[in-house]
């Protein structure tokens, strides 16, 4: 009896035995798992940081242009309020720090917007609107007296292409590629602007003939922050952050349209915001629709004067 009793115990260790260390290999398991996320968390976690310091460097160092030029600007002027300079060279430091001040808003406006587009509180307000209109006003407002102002010929007697859209968004919107065709752009080469009505769509294209973007960066350029390696601003001060097609490129996808881009390195580039002519257009697939061109208008900008 003794021996069978010693048998049910050494079996019964032994299949305690063998739970112990079905249970111990669970935990080393869990352990492990658990050792293998914090590693990725702290990756992540890494990776946040970084970004979030090159995004610190990127805005001091983008601040700072503006505000040293104002700062000198506004050294200048008192000296020569000291000494009664003519009223023309005050009024042309003001002119100046004037921009310095536009360019430090656009910053801060473009923070703001990115900001708001993360957390998903970036509304638009459609309204109808006469889009040649809209192109001839931000076509003022972007020469602003550096160019001759461009202007169209308009078909006589054809309707006026127009959509419902947010007027300001997608102002801001063809602002941004025109300051990127200029940027990206030599001196005095032109840039083409196109407003094209086609089926369910309207269509903008902004055409420069500038130093293009690689193929490799075609897919990358509406990231945040993301600027083309050892490309470099050819026309006029700014530099930017890397948030202008990122911010574009999500008010015309809150249009439900498409911003399209074509470039050739060397020869240039096009972005077109493509826009549904109303919230019902919205719906059906733009791609599925022929794009054929029903009406079509050009504005063509040169620059005589700008370095
Ligand atoms: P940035 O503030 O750097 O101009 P954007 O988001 O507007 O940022 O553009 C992202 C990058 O795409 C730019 O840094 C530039 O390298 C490239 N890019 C944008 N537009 C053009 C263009 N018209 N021609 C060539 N490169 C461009």
């Amino acid at each position: 009896y003794r021996a069978l009793q010693t048998r049910q115990l050494r079996q019964s260790v032994h299949a305690q035995q063998l739970a112990l260390e079905q249970h111990a290999s669970s935990l080393a398991q869990q352990v492990d798992e658990r050792t293998q996320d914090l590693m990725r968390s702290n990756a992540e976690l890494a990776a946040a940081n970084d970004a979030k310091e090159l995004m610190l460097r990127m805005v001091s160092h983008e601040l700072a242009g503006p505000i040293s030029s104002l700062k000198g600007m506004q050294q200048l002027t008192s000296r020569r309020l000291q000494r009664d300079a003519p009223r023309d060279q005050i009024e042309q430091a003001f002119q100046l720090m004037a921009r310095s001040l536009a360019r430090i808003e656009r910053l801060i406006q473009d923070l703001h917007d990115a900001a708001h587009i993360q957390t998903q509180r970036f509304l638009v307000t459609y309204k109808p609107c006469n889009l040649e209109e809209l192109c001839q006003q931000v076509l003022s407002e972007f020469t602003n007296g550096d160019a001759p102002t461009p202007t169209y010929q308009g078909v006589p007697g054809a309707s006026p292409i127009s959509a419902e859209v947010d007027p300001q968004r997608i102002s801001q919107v063809l602002l941004n590629l025109l300051s990127n065709a200029r940027k990206y752009s030599p001196p005095n080469t032109p840039i083409i602007v196109q407003l094209q009505q086609q089926a369910v769509a309207v269509a903008i294209k902004v055409c420069d003939q500038g130093i293009g973007i690689p193929s490799s960066a075609l897919n990358r350029i509406y990231d945040q922050f993301y600027q083309v390696p050892e490309s470099e601003v050819q026309t006029g001060p700014a530099n930017g952050l890397g948030l202008g097609l990122y911010i574009a490129n999500a008010i015309v996808k809150q249009h439900h349209g498409q911003l399209q881009v074509e470039s050739i390195v060397n020869e240039g580039t096009t972005l077109t915001v493509v826009l549904p002519v109303s919230a019902e257009s919205a719906l059906v697939d733009i791609d599925a629709q022929p794009s054929t061109t029903s009406s079509c208008l050009t504005w063509a900008l040169t620059y005589t004067h700008l370095s």
